[in-house]
């Protein structure tokens, strides 16, 4: 898909996918700022425009430290492009170690922020409806981010509150009454989705495939049978909030208030919780590796982001936030790197002013990657081979990425991506999900790792979380 940037702006790699195209990361080789842009081809699918619209028309409304920021928009015959705020954390989920977790006080930190977004959504009448660690980015300071508003919706206009009634978002997180009722209340049914989040943040697995009592995980839930995994590896104090928040009634559910109110909620973890609210505007910051390490934030002085655009209409070319973006004369240059992944460690960027910073700071954070012991063609094939021995299925896409793809423990596709990178005179594998359940991801990266612990490096990544 062609993805025209504007001037000074290159494009770095592709940060992510969903349906209808591609998220990618634009670093300005000037003020060295990053942007992330969501590509969508609306001709991919029939309400896909009308889609695209309502995100954009929701998303812009919302201004908030836990919502992704949105920064403008503009059309390209049917290509929309999204331009957000980029999150170099990467994802909620990417945190999550299966089966295990993470620590309880990082769990704290990030349930807190997450209500606090909700709450904000919920206080102008929005339901986000798809809320999951996927949907959940990370800013450098760990910050939380609620992203992805292509399913949210206003429940509320003017004091009125409606019903809902569409059953959408994503099985293991959705509450029952939209599987059971008719119509139901949009506040209770987000809530339950941060219910969840919680489990798979506090015990590394989601509790069941779907809230029905034809899922036997459920109907155990139902009977309170908390002995049983996951609820028995979380602490009784956070299980009390959880066994009020997914409650089967709305009516009975915990609100936010009510959670907020709440004793684990409230307390505090003495040690651990460093990282404060971004008070500086988030396009402003540089790409970090480990955000505690490097100080390469540049900050515009209005905390704008300056984009130069030549088209004589500049106001047509981009629909914007005008609180946020301006624009200014210049030339707008529609240019296609043939294999943009490759810019990573490419010669335009490393000639620019951005030139003195490390390639790790031009990577998101992830946890599912490793340096092996042995070149590009020989990691390659080795990963291949593995692959084929779990009978995943293996595609070769360039010279330095394959997909591969299977099916997951309950039976969903599972599709990831995985990229050769040369960083430092070593091979870098970076794994990186294309379609389906996050934590099923990690749980085969965990299993790829371990088959080719011969060939996988001691040496750390030097990325925090690894
Ligand atoms: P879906 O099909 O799940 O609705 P989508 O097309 O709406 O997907 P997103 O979920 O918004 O796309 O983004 C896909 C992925 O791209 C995310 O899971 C994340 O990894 C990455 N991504 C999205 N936005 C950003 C951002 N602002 N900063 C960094 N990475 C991002």
């Amino acid at each position: 898909m062609a993805v025209p940037f504007v001037q000074d702006w290159d494009l770095v790699q592709t940060l992510g996918e969903g349906a209808y195209g591609e998220v990618r990361l634009l670093v300005n080789r000037k003020t060295e700022e990053a942007v992330a842009v969501k590509v969508v081809d609306t001709s991919r699918a029939k309400d896909c425009l009308d889609n695209v619209k309502k995100e954009v028309c929701v998303h812009k409304m919302l201004s908030h430290p836990n919502i992704v920021r949105f920064f403008g928009h503009r059309s390209e015959g049917p290509v929309q492009y999204i331009f957000l705020e980029y999150c170099s954390g990467g994802e909620l989920f990417d945190r999550i170690e299966p089966d295990v977790g993470m620590p309880e006080k990082e769990a704290h930190r990030f349930f807190q922020q997450l209500i606090g977004g909700v709450e904000y959504l919920h206080g102008i009448g929005i339901t986000h409806r798809d809320i999951k660690p996927e949907n959940i980015l990370l800013d450098d300071k760990d910050n939380l981010k609620i992203s992805d508003f292509g399913l949210a919706t206003m429940f509320r206009h003017r004091g009125r509150e409606r019903l809902l009634t569409r059953l959408c978002g994503t099985l293991p997180y959705v509450a029952p009454e939209l599987m059971s009722r008719p119509e139901f209340h949009a506040q209770p049914a987000d809530v339950w989705a941060c219910g969840i989040v919680l489990t798979a943040m506090l015990a590394g697995e989601l509790p069941w495939d779907q809230p029905s009592e034809s899922c036997q995980e459920y109907f155990d839930w139902l009977q309170k049978k908390t002995y049983l995994t996951p609820w028995r590896k979380i602490d009784s104090v956070p299980l009390g909030l959880l066994m009020k928040i997914l409650l089967h009634s709305p009516e009975d559910r915990m609100t936010i208030p009510d959670i907020k109110k709440h004793r684990w909620f409230s307390r505090s973890f003495k040690s651990g919780v460093k990282r404060q609210n971004d008070v500086h505007g988030p396009l402003t910051k540089m790409l970090r590796s480990d955000s505690e390490q490097l100080q390469l934030a540049r900050t515009n002085s209005d905390d704008r982001v300056q984009i130069s655009s030549s088209q004589p209409e500049p106001q047509g070319l981009w629909e914007v936030r005008e609180d946020v973006v301006h624009t200014e004369g210049g030339q707008v240059s529609f240019s296609q790197p043939a294999c943009p992944d490759h810019m990573l460690l490419g010669s335009q960027l490393l000639g620019t002013p951005g030139a003195s910073q490390n390639p790790w700071q031009r990577l998101v954070r992830r946890m599912t990657r490793f340096f092996t012991t042995l070149n590009a063609e020989k990691s390659c094939a080795a990963l291949r081979d593995a692959c084929i021995a779990m009978s995943y299925t293996w595609k070769q896409t360039c010279t330095n990425q394959a997909t591969v793809s299977t099916m997951d423990r309950r039976n969903n596709k599972l599709i990831f991506k995985v990229h050769f990178l040369e960083m430092e005179e070593r091979i870098l594998v970076d794994f990186r999900l294309s379609k389906g359940d996050g934590l099923e991801f990690k749980r085969i990266f965990l299993k790829l790792k371990q088959k080719l612990s011969d060939i996988i490096s001691n040496q750390k990544v030097p990325v925090p979380f690894t």
